[in-house]
């Protein structure tokens, strides 16, 4: 009876403490010996740990869930070599995540949830709504197969695929725990990134925990008028709660925030826009990220030309606010958000084609 209702646990989604609760009944090292063969070895299945009792590993495959994503499906950019992985849960779900190249490491950008309730007007993820959050196992593992498949370590995580990782709060913290901590990969908190559309409560909730990741925030207009049409979330919370939210959080941890603003061609892109976002930024300690909007096929926005992103770029430097545009990534490649997942999950194709790894 005991094995039927722990049956089903995620093992992956627990932490050493748990773990050792778990088998208590086992050698006091075996637990250690398990997590690191999760976390650091990153073996996809029980089979994999030779250092166990083969009894223990075929208990262990009767009790617990062993998060191993399986990746459907590849795409490599020719222009930047940027590859998007499309991968299937134990349930058939489907997340998309990001491997990027830069000059100071490889980045990974991962889903927190599958699908979206946000809403956001130009994003791909939304598009059919939420159908559930990820476990911290399913969080931890995006980042272990894509080091598995490119043969590459990570040095950077950004929580900014699919989902609203503030929505998923226990899991998101959970998860960059056992991503930054003692006895798994230890990526620096430096090095993670959290990107939100401005849950306040959670935001500042997220200041309390103390750690030293990175904030984004998704503003994306400079005026609660103008946010409510691009992000239903603008009618909860008004961009001066948002940005006492961002100072909050800059107060308690020391970490300087990120702007997000996507860059939408007669919608947020005037000269206007632009003194008013530097008004907004300049009393934070803040770096703002422009993105020319990436088109959707079932969204209409379209970016600014070349010269309005300079225009609006330069109205930031006259005002010395600290700012960039985002080099577009993987663009020939379905670079937005939640575009490889909106398609497959439409065409409803090779939902079970297994990828051979040597594509990677
Ligand atoms: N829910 C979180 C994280 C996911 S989206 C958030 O809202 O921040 C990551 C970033 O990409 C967000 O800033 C989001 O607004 C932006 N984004 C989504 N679709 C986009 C598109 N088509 N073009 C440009 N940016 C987009």
């Amino acid at each position: 009876m005991e094995k039927e209702t722990r049956k089903g646990l995620d093992v992956k989604s627990m932490n050493l403490r748990e773990l050792e609760t778990e088998l208590a009944g086992e050698k006091p090292f075996r637990a250690g010996q398990m997590y690191e063969w999760m976390h650091v070895k990153l073996a996809r299945s029980f089979d994999e740990m030779t250092n166990l009792p083969k009894a223990l590993r075929e208990e262990c495959k009767e009790r617990f869930i062993y998060t191993a994503l399986r990746p459907v499906r590849v795409q490599e950019s020719k222009i930047d070599g940027t590859k998007k992985f499309l991968f299937a849960l134990s349930d058939g779900s489907l997340v998309e995540s990001v491997w990027m190249q830069y000059r100071y490491g490889n980045s990974v950008c991962i889903s927190s949830q599958v699908g979206c309730r946000m809403g956001c007007a130009f994003c791909a993820s939304g598009l059919g709504g939420l159908e559930r959050n990820l476990t911290p196992g399913e969080m931890l593992d995006q980042v272990y197969a894509i080091t598995l498949l490119t043969g590459e370590r990570v040095s950077n995580v950004v929580v900014m695929g699919t989902g609203e990782p503030l929505d998923n709060y226990d899991n998101l913290l959970k998860f960059i725990r056992m991503l930054t901590e003692e006895g798994g990969l230890r990526i620096s908190q430096r090095n993670v990134t959290v990107s939100t559309c401005g849950l306040v409560p959670r935001m500042k909730q997220l200041a309390g925990e103390k750690l030293q990741i990175t904030l984004a925030l998704s503003l994306h207009a400079t005026t609660d008028e103008k946010r409510m049409r691009l992000m239903p979330i603008a009618k909860r919370y008004s961009i001066r709660e948002l940005m006492d939210a961002c100072s909050y959080y800059f107060r308690e941890t020391g970490r300087r925030i990120t702007l997000e603003y996507s860059l939408v061609r007669g919608i947020n892109d005037s000269e206007q826009d632009a003194e008013r976002l530097c008004r907004l930024a300049k009393p934070l300690h803040c770096h703002i990220n422009l993105i020319p909007v990436n088109p959707v096929t079932e969204r209409e926005f379209v970016q600014p030309d070349v010269s309005g992103i300079r225009a609006f770029q330069n109205i930031l430097e006259k005002n010395k606010i600290n700012g960039s545009i985002r080099r577009e990534m993987g663009r020939d490649i379905d670079g937005a958000c939640g575009q490889l997942r909106r398609r497959e999950v439409c065409t409803e194709i090779e939902k079970n084609g297994v990828l051979e790894e040597n594509r990677c």
